[in-house]
This record gives C-alpha cells, sequence and structure tokens, in this order.
C-alpha cells in the first residue's frame, strides 16, 4: 500500500516523503500485545473494538488513512496466527455481540459475529435448540466460527458450521455490505465461509440450529487397545452415533500404538426424558466449579504442570488408559455443555504447558489412508522424541462447497506439542515431515489450528487452482488488500508473490 501512495505521488510529481510521514499516525493507546491462543507467538499491534458497522467502518477508512493493513479477529481461540496482525491493525469483533433475531419454533437465530457460541447455546436451549455444530470449546465468536468453517464432534454427519448457515452480511473495506446466501452471491458465500477473514467481515450471521427434546446426551465410553481398535470402533458406530471422539494415548508404543478412548454420544429422542423443561434449563448445564468434589477448576492447570513432560504424559496417560477398560461399555446420561466443552472444565489448562505454551498440529486423511498414516505419524513423533500430550480423532466428511476447506471423506488428528525455547525449532522441523507424510497421505489441513504450514505444502493440498478462485474473489473483494493477517502473510502472500 505504502508503495502504490508513493506511486500515485510520483505520478502526480509530488515531492517524495519518506515512510510513516506519508500516512496518518495511529493512536499510540491502541498497541497491544495479542497473544495466539496457544501462545507460541503473539503480535504487538493497535486494537479496535467497535460496537456498530459505522464504527467497522471508521477503522476501515482509519486503515486506508494510515497505510495499515486490517487483521479481523473473533475471540483469537484459534492456536496460531490466524487471527494476529503484527504491527497493523486488528479489528477484534467481540463487542459487536447482540443477538438479532430468534424463531424459537423454528430455531433459526440471527446473530451479529461477536456472540459467542457460549451465548447462543445459553440464549436457545431453554427452548429446545442447540447449535448444530461446536467446537471443543465454547468462547469462540459465531464469526471466527464462520472465518474458519468449523467442524464439531459430528462432522461426518452434519458438516461443518457454514453447512448450517443460511445466509450472512459482509462487510467489504470499502464499507459495502453485501448479503449473501446461497442463492445470492453464491461464489461469495462459499468462498467468506472458511475465508479465514481475509474476504470480508461477517456483520451479522443467520444460522439455523438443531433440535433437542433433552438438556441431557446418552453417552457411552469405550476402550480402544490400539489406533486399528479404534477405527474398527469408529465404522462400527457412526451409523448410530450422534457424536463420537477419541482421545489417543500418543505415548502407547508397539501393539498398543494409538490406543485411547471413545465417547459417543447421542440426543434422547422425543419422550424419552421424562422431565425436558428440567434438564433444558441453563442452571443444569453449567460446568461445577470443582473436580472431583473439592478442587477448585480454577487451579487444577497448576497440578497438570508437573506432568506436561514425556514421562509425566506417560504416567497420566497410563492411568487414564487403564481406568478406560474398567469402564469400557459404560453408559451415563452428560448435560450438552459438559460433553462438548470437556476443555472449558479447567480453565486456563494451556498455562499448565509453560510460558512457551503450545502448536497444534491437525491434519485430515482420507478413511482409506488412516491407519498407515496415522500410525507413521505417531512413530515419527515418538522416535524424534516430541510425543505429543493431547491427541484427539473425529470422523469427517467431504465437502464440495466451501472454497478452502479442511473437510474430506476421512479422519482427522490433533496433536499438541509443548513449545519450549529448545523444543520450538523441533516442533517445526517435526511439523515439515509430518506434512510430507499427510501429503503423501492425500490429506488436508485446517488454518484453525495451523502455526508450521509452508506455501508450498498449501498448494500441493489446496490445489493452485483453488488458490487462484479464492484469490481472485480476493482482489475483487478487497483490491487494495486491506485484509491481511500474519497467516496471510506467511502462507499466501509468498505464493501470489512467487507467481509474479
Ligand atoms: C480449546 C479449543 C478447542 C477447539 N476445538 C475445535 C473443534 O473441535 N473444532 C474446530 O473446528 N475448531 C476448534 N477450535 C478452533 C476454534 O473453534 C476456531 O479457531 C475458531 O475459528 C475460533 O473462533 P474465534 O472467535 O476465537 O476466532 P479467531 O480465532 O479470533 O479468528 C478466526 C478466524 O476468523 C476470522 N474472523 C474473525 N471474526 C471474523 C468476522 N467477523 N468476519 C470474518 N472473519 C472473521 C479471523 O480473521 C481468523 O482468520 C478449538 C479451539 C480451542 C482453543
Amino acid at each position: 500500500m505504502i508503495e502504490e501512495k508513493r506511486r500515485v505521488r510520483r505520478q502526480n510529481n509530488e515531492q517524495e516523503i519518506p515512510g510513516d510521514q506519508l500516512f496518518s499516525p495511529l493512536p499510540a493507546d491502541k498497541l497491544e500485545n495479542v497473544p495466539a491462543w496457544g501462545g507460541a507467538s503473539s503480535a504487538m499491534g493497535y486494537v479496535f473494538r467497535p460496537s456498530t458497522t459505522e464504527g467497522l467502518r471508521d477503522v476501515f477508512d482509519l486503515a486506508r488513512r494510515s497505510g495499515r493493513s486490517v487483521g479481523l479477529r473473533g475471540a483469537g481461540n484459534s492456536y496460531g496466527d490466524a487471527p494476529l496482525n503484527s504491527e497493523q491493525i486488528t479489528l477484534d469483533m467481540q463487542r459487536m455481540n447482540r443477538i438479532l433475531a430468534w424463531d424459537p419454533a423454528g430455531g433459526r437465530i440471527q446473530v451479529e459475529p461477536g456472540v459467542t457460541m457460549a451465548q447462543l447455546w445459553q440464549y436457545a436451549l431453554e427452548d429446545g435448540w442447540w447449535p448444530a455444530v461446536v467446537p471443543g470449546t465454547m468462547h469462540p465468536t459465531i464469526g471466527g466460527c464462520a472465518g474458519m468453517n468449523i467442524h464439531g464432534k459430528n462432522a461426518w454427519k452434519v458438516g461443518t458450521i457454514g453447512d448450517h448457515i443460511y445466509e450472512f452480511d459482509l462487510m467489504l473495506p470499502s464499507g459495502e455490505i453485501i448479503a449473501c446466501s446461497r442463492e445470492k452471491n453464491a461464489d461469495l458465500f462459499h468462498a467468506a465461509i472458511g475465508g479465514f477473514g481475509v474476504v470480508g467481515t461477517f456483520t451479522s450471521i443467520t444460522l439455523s440450529l438443531k433440535r433437542v427434546y433433552s438438556g441431557l446426551l446418552n453417552v457411552e465410553a469405550l476402550a480402544s487397545g490400539s489406533l486399528k481398535e479404534m477405527l474398527a470402533q469408529f465404522d462400527e458406530h457412526l451409523p448410530t452415533a450422534d457424536y463420537l471422539v477419541g482421545w489417543i494415548d500418543a505415548l502407547a508404543r508397539g501393539k498398543s500404538l494409538g490406543r485411547g478412548q471413545i465417547h459417543k454420544a447421542n440426543y434422547l429422542p422425543p419422550g424419552a426424558d421424562p422431565n425436558p423443561s428440567q434438564t433444558l434449563r441453563l442452571d443444569r448445564q453449567h460446568l461445577p466449579d470443582t473436580l472431583l468434589g473439592f478442587v477448585p477448576r480454577s487451579i487444577m492447570w497448576r497440578f497438570m504442570q508437573p506432568f506436561m513432560n514425556n514421562a509425566g504424559t506417560r504416567l497420566v496417560n497410563m492411568g487414564k488408559y487403564w481406568s478406560s477398560r474398567f469402564t469400557h461399555g459404560q453408559k451415563y446420561q452428560q448435560p450438552h455443555a459438559a460433553f462438548h466443552f470437556l476443555l472449558n472444565y479447567i480453565p486456563d489448562w494451556k498455562k499448565s504447558y509453560g510460558p512457551g505454551g503450545l502448536i497444534q498440529y491437525q491434519s485430515f486423511i482420507p478413511a482409506e489412508n488412516t491407519l498407515d498414516a496415522f500410525s507413521e505419524m505417531l512413530r515419527l513423533c515418538q522416535r524424534r522424541g516430541l510425543p505429543n500430550y493431547l491427541s484427539v480423532l473425529k470422523r469427517h466428511r467431504p465437502d464440495n462447497n466451501f472454497l478452502i476447506t479442511h473437510a474430506l471423506d476421512g479422519y482427522s488428528l490433533a496433536m499438541d506439542f509443548r513449545i519450549t525455547p529448545r523444543r520450538r525449532a523441533a516442533v517445526v522441523r517435526l511439523a515439515a515431515e509430518l506434512d510430507e507424510i499427510v501429503l503423501a497421505a492425500g490429506g488436508r489441513f485446517y488454518l484453525a489450528k495451523d502455526s508450521t504450514l509452508r506455501p508450498e505444502v498449501a498448494v500441493a493440498t489446496l490445489g493452485r487452482d483453488t488458490i487462484d478462485r479464492f484469490r481472485a474473489l480476493k482482489a475483487r473483494c478487497d483490491p487494495d488488500n486491506i485484509l491481511q493477517t500474519n497467516l496471510w502473510r506467511r502462507i499466501f502472500v509468498p505464493i501470489i508473490s512467487n507467481e509474479q
């Protein structure tokens, strides 16, 4: 943008002005250090938190006047640099958090983008509705979830959140607002969902919720002695489950490689809950304040900290796995919130990773290659002395609608790696090796979790044609390239620059 301003000045025969003086300065009191959720990176920049669409337009005007780019941020729950914008402007959407319209008979809701998942389910549940797709934490905003087109533990059955978005309004950096749906501006609809915030800003989103007949889910816990067994159990239960999620002990070796536990959950059918108006009440969903009846949740992460190393995690995983054998086949009922937002049980659990934080590596592998690819990846992590401390397996279905997509007919494995100054370079090298396995297996990656993807790998997995179409759409919506993030500059700008 600076170059463009210079070019215009030269064209007009105006005097050259050095760097910063070309543009209006930004208020220093807006400078903040914004951390990535995983805590392994951060960005110093100017943060604005408007509460209205007029306020959004003002920020875009300011960006233009000051020659800066604008990075969109929801609740900052992406693990890596997707909502970061170093030395530039960050548009934090969390104050645009009003519920605009609600139809309790049909389950359709219109919200501002800063409404969180927590706000959404807490608003709708007592009317008998639950969000069709939720992530593993209730803190993300709906705008951020649409920006990444998130998936839940029911991804193979209901797809991604985009499949449940009916329409949205998108503000372009020019200030123009475009209404998008599957019928109206369909290309933009399918590019902005999953478009990681570089196409436009959602200013309102209308989505359909799922009818539920109880505040409880029927849950079944199953132990799996190996990855092979776990995949077979998934296959067996996919036709009858509403939700399935697997935890994997990434330190187990040999015949036990990939052992772990599956949780299967099902909605209660109409009439099965004798007292739905009670179980649907919010106070029946709340996560307990203490664990085991006496440990305050808020200090739990301190107890986890000593175990955040290979030996400690091996011990914890062993205990968890063997207790799962004892509870194998156990069936119980659990409130929706407790089942879905397990990670919110322990506030600040990520602090247990220490000051260097964590990097998550989530890859998606076609079903026919899942066993080989994930086995190879688990073994590689162990050989490099970098087993991950939390691994989660999910089943997905293909997505032929959204332009930038992580979904496919197969499984994903999310792996959390602890970062310390000594381990950082080794984890980045390991990620590059893992990338090769994923590419060879025909797999994909997920930008919401990403910190390590390289441009050439993005081209290989997304395909040149998809990137070109996305880029053309972005150029149409954002000709001055105002919308940028660290992730955009890390992965996509080099791809574009190499072509020129
Ligand atoms: C503990 C934990 C568990 C998780 N579990 C899952 C899971 O099970 N499944 C899953 O899919 N994800 C999961 N996630 C990832 C998370 O759901 C996504 O990263 C989500 O995008 C975060 O939303 P956010 O509001 O925090 O957005 P941010 O992280 O702030 O932003 C996400 C992206 O959306 C863009 N954006 C934000 N607001 C807007 C807007 N108004 N208009 C356009 N673009 C916008 C940003 O530029 C950015 O690219 C998990 C994250 C955590 C921390």
